[in-house]
């Protein structure tokens, strides 16, 4: 006879209050930190968004949607940011519809010091290696049948999309727009981001180990 299998219902159900769970953590440190400097949550998570968006994504329009607020908040939020000398904003030189946003030198600096990430990263560094690339495999096979069965958008990392294509040791490309990205642009994040297969995400490391070596 097989042997019995555990039931998976508890466990995803499990994975989903722990990952709720860590956003809240996460959210409520970043909330705090916000109060020390004066500003609301909302402010960071501006800055936070602004300094990793891609050209595709730098946007009002884009940063009301990955917060999932309203106009009106995110408008108020960027008329404080730019009173603060914390934002800069750009007509796009293509399309004059568009402006373009993004930190000064005095928004890196407040968001460096905050040290967005740091107790994130101090947890993980206390966890074996394989764990932490288990974990991993798990929530992007999750998050990318998430993102097929509901057609949501990620606003995930650009070389973890469908779209990228590696064309050289440090050229990319967009499949969706048929532009060039830069090592740079590679590590940011993208409106029109879709998860690519787990599969695929291991043989662009494995690339990328191989080209270090
Ligand atoms: S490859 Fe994907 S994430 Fe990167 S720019 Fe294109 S659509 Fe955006």
């Amino acid at each position: 006879m097989a042997p019995m299998r555990d039931d998976p219902a508890p466990a995803a159900a499990r994975l989903l209050e722990t990952a709720a769970c860590i956003g809240r953590l996460l959210q409520g440190e970043l909330r705090r930190r916000a109060t020390e400097l004066g500003l609301q949550l909302v402010h960071l998570q501006a800055l936070a968004y602004l300094a990793r968006a891609n050209r595709y994504s730098d946007t009002a329009i884009a940063l009301t949607e990955y917060l999932g607020t309203s106009k009106g908040t995110v408008s108020q939020s960027l008329q404080l940011l730019l009173r603060e000398g914390l934002i800069w904003r750009t007509t796009d030189e293509k399309d004059r519809r568009v402006i373009h946003l993004g930190l000064t030198a005095r928004g890196r600096k407040a968001l460096n010091a905050l040290g967005f990430l740091s107790e994130w990263n101090a947890a993980l560094a206390a966890l074996p290696p394989d764990e932490i690339a288990a974990a991993d495999e798990a929530m992007t096979g999750a998050l990318r049948k998430l993102q097929r069965r509901t057609g949501n958008l990620t606003f995930g990392v650009c070389r973890s999309c469908d779209h990228f294509r590696i064309e050289g040791a440090d050229a990319f490309r967009c499949a969706l727009t048929g532009e060039p990205l830069s090592a740079q642009d590679s590590a940011l994040i993208c409106r029109e981001h879709r998860l690519a297969t787990v599969q695929e995400l291991r043989a662009r490391a494995r690339l990328a180990s191989a080209r270090r070596r």
